[in-house]
């Protein structure tokens, strides 16, 4: 197809957009996508009409059977034939260099797990997930009992201390009211407020404790959330939430590999030096096996926000209930797999879109992480079959199959630091689905560069409920927000979620390679995470019985990952991530009070106080860098605008552009955690998101030499970044100046 455009009308646009930011261009009636020219534009309009129509919900169903049929944790001879039959699925899709690539890591599974209350009186611990009428699945015998990935093994017998959520502050009141936890059993909540089991283990080791039990309190997931399984989607009496406790927020991936790949040959650390191999034991317990421990015990009644949902008053215990707990595990290094395929990029092979899932569940995975994997599986065929009737995109496409996510992020980890540096030249981006649908509610993260096109791709699809994406994903945010009491209104540019912690495969891309990342997921009513219960049954009757929404992610992943492969320019939005930068630092300084009070805020006779630390300098930068960045938007604007680009000079933009998201590196990573790198994003010890760690954690601390330090790693980078997009502007400017003259040649690129 040739549009040529006459001169006068490209001059017109270019005075328009002099006037306009480039988002004016959206309000133009032919189709208009960031990053493309319009002709351009119209062709992948046309192509993601053709690509949307494929994904079917009968498909997405029938792959989730495949994948939901059986138990299939990291290591299990099931989910070993699952990659198997991924990667003959996409040989015969038409996908390219199939293969399946093989870590040998330092695994967890479990031999035995027991517990009993010894006294007062004596009940032992089932550890079982019971059948519920109407779901045959939950008869099969390989169903796993309850378990903690990476716990240690042992054996102790010891009074029993009840400590809430298991965080810090939970211990410190314990202290206040005498009690110490040193060599006993403490019993924790998995969420109030949530935070990584694996960061509630690390809290009882360094309290001393002998083990950990952590329990689903039906105030979570349970019976006061709402109707529970199998006549509604919240945690029946005995799900059992299992679960790895690695300290994969120290270092994710293969704990003997802290940093490289895990291939035949690698160097491997002894298990006593592995930061992240946790020292205590764990066991998760359902509330029908928490509740008999609970009504037994003594001591002070807990505080009121630390009783839960049981028909009984929690006390704090310590002494009259004694437990024996027994593990053993069997921690050895097992081979985890990952399957890799690629729709080969017919004009760029080597720019690379990575689109990845984890495949190993818990049990059968049915949200997590196999709805997932069905959406990936009718992606990679629909984009397959195109692929085989000659339309390819052009950039090449990788589709990853992650093994052993829930034991410590460990396959991507170990593919991502395996390919690190081919992925640091040729990776424009990383898009991540783990759970693609527990419910119909909208979650969309990108980083700050990347959030603009995320939010327009919404705008094409359409919702299972009649409105666009973009519209659903607006009321819903609206509501959460109202529901969370924030003032802040819903807008284009707050819309998508640009924190990003860890928890999920996306870690390494963003943390350790430096690439920027987008994930995906619908969400709902779930209580049924990491138990038996998420499967089959419960995604046919709570999740998505129409399997509309497993059709939906599969259609949004192909477009933003078609529209990265085939952009003229790739849409990164620098001005954007400037401002995201901004409002981090601005949050820093306002919550950790690093300025002290603005004048204005200060009360007559009241002395200003100190500052320790002056952000000024970063702010000054910021402005640059945004300043930088809204050029390099219009220069882009009218490039495209104008309806013709040189392929070379939009390779030479291109590849300078993915070096922005390289260039937030600290290659000696954050202060005690080098292994990540990025500094802008990171994750606390719970994995929520946490800004700017490197200086947010030195500010907590209060260590002004550490956090003067970091804010001006970040200042650098900021003024680094600041001289590549002022770069790529002016090589952007001078080469379209030189090429109108002779515009009429070409129509751009195809
Ligand atoms: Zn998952």
């Amino acid at each position: 197809m040739s549009m040529r455009r006459p001169m006068s009308l490209s001059i017109s646009i270019l005075l328009t957009l002099a006037l306009h930011s480039p988002k004016f261009i959206q309000s133009q009636t032919q189709p208009s996508i960031l990053g493309f020219t319009p002709p351009a534009a119209a062709r992948e309009t046309e192509l993601e009409n053709k690509f949307k129509a494929i994904p079917s919900p009968d498909e997405e169903r029938r792959q989730h059977r495949v994948f939901t049929e059986e138990p299939h944790v990291a290591g299990s001879a099931r989910n070993n034939e699952l990659a198997r039959y991924i990667a003959d699925q996409w040989r015969n899709e038409g996908l390219e260099d199939v293969i399946i690539r093989r870590y040998d890591v330092y695994g967890s599974n479990p031999k035995s797990t027991f517990l009993e209350m010894v006294a007062p009186v004596h009940y032992r611990a089932g550890l079982r997930e019971l059948p519920v009428p109407g779901d045959p699945d939950m008869k099969n015998k390989s169903i796993s009992s309850a378990w903690s990935g990476m716990s240690a093994s042992g054996e102790v017998t010891a009074p029993l201390v009840y400590a809430h959520s298991g965080n810090p502050e939970d211990y410190e009141l314990l202290r206040k009211q005498g009690i110490d936890v040193k060599g006993k059993v403490v019993l924790v909540r998995y969420s109030n407020p949530y935070s990584y089991r694996g960061f509630k283990a690390l809290t009882a080791e360094r309290e001393g404790a002998a083990a950990i039990l952590i329990y689903s309190d039906p105030a979570e997931d349970g019976y006061k959330k709402g109707k529970v399984v199998p006549n509604g989607p919240w945690g029946p009496e005995y799900h059992i939430q299992r679960g790895a406790i690695t300290y994969d927020f120290m270092v994710p991936g293969d704990p003997l590999t802290p940093g490289w790949a895990s291939v035949p040959g690698a160097k491997r650390i002894p298990v006593e030096q592995a930061v992240s191999i946790p020292k205590i034991m764990a066991l998760p317990l359902s509330w029908h096996d928490a509740k008999p421990l609970l009504a037994q015990m003594d001591g002070p009644v807990a505080p009121d926000d630390w009783q839960g949902g049981l028909p009984i008053k929690y006390h704090l215990g310590g002494n009259r209930v004694r437990v024996h707990v027994k593990i053993e595990m069997d921690n050895s290094t097992q081979p985890y797999y990952v399957v890799e395929g690629r729709i080969r990029g017919a004009q760029l092979p080597d720019d690379w879109i990575v689109l990845g899932n984890h495949r190993d569940a818990w049990v059968f995975g049915g949200v997590d992480p196999s709805s997932g994997t069905a959406s990936l599986m009718e992606l990679t065929r629909a984009l397959g079959k195109l692929a085989k009737a000659g339309t390819r995109p052009r950039r090449t496409l990788v589709f990853c199959s992650w093994d052993g996510e829930e034991v410590g992020l460990t396959g991507s980890t170990e593919w991502g630091e395996q390919f690190a540096d081919e992925l640091r030249s040729k990776a424009v981006a990383y898009i991540n689905v783990d759970e693609a649908t527990s419910g119909p509610i909208f979650h969309g993260q990108a980083v700050a560069s990347l959030a603009p096109m995320l939010v327009e791709a919404t705008r094409t699809l359409r919702d299972p409920s009649g409105k666009t994406l973009y519209e659903a994903w607006k009321e819903s945010s609206t509501r959460e927000r109202r529901e969370a009491k924030q003032t802040e209104e819903v807008t284009d540019t707050n819309l998508a979620d640009t924190r990003i912690g860890s928890g999920s495969d996306h870690t390494v891309f963003l943390n350790f390679v430096g690439m920027p990342v987008l994930g995906l997921q619908f969400d709902g009513p779930y209580g049924v995470y990491h138990s038996a219960y998420d499967d089959f049954f419960w995604m046919n009757h709570f999740g998505d019985p129409g399997y509309r929404y497993h059709t939906l992610m599969s259609q949004l992943w192909g477009v933003l990952a078609l529209r990265l492969a085939n952009a003229n320019l790739l849409p990164f939005d620098f001005a954007s991530y400037a401002n995201n930068i901004r409002q981090f630092v601005n949050e820093l300084s306002k919550e950790k009070n690093v300025w002290g009070q603005p004048p204005s805020a200060v009360q007559p006779g009241e002395a200003r106080p100190s500052s320790p630390l002056d952000l000024t300098p970063v702010l000054d930068a910021i402005d640059q860098f945004e300043a930088a960045g809204k050029r390099l938007d219009e220069s882009a604007g009218h490039a495209l605008a104008a309806g013709a680009l040189d392929p070379k000079l939009a390779a030479t933009i291109n590849h300078g552009a993915m070096q922005v998201e390289r260039n937030w590196l600290n290659p000696d990573g954050i202060p005690g955690r080098p292994w990540f790198k990025h500094i802008l994003y990171g994750a606390r010890f719970t994995y929520a998101h946490l800004e700017l760690p490197g200086l947010t954690e030195a500010v907590e601390k209060q260590d002004w030499t550490t956090a003067k330090q970091q804010a001006e790693i970040l200042r650098q980078a900021l003024l680094n970044n600041t001289k590549l997009v002022n770069d790529l502007n002016d090589t952007l400017n001078r080469k379209t100046a030189g090429q109108t003259a002779f515009q009429s040649r070409s129509d751009g690129i195809h």
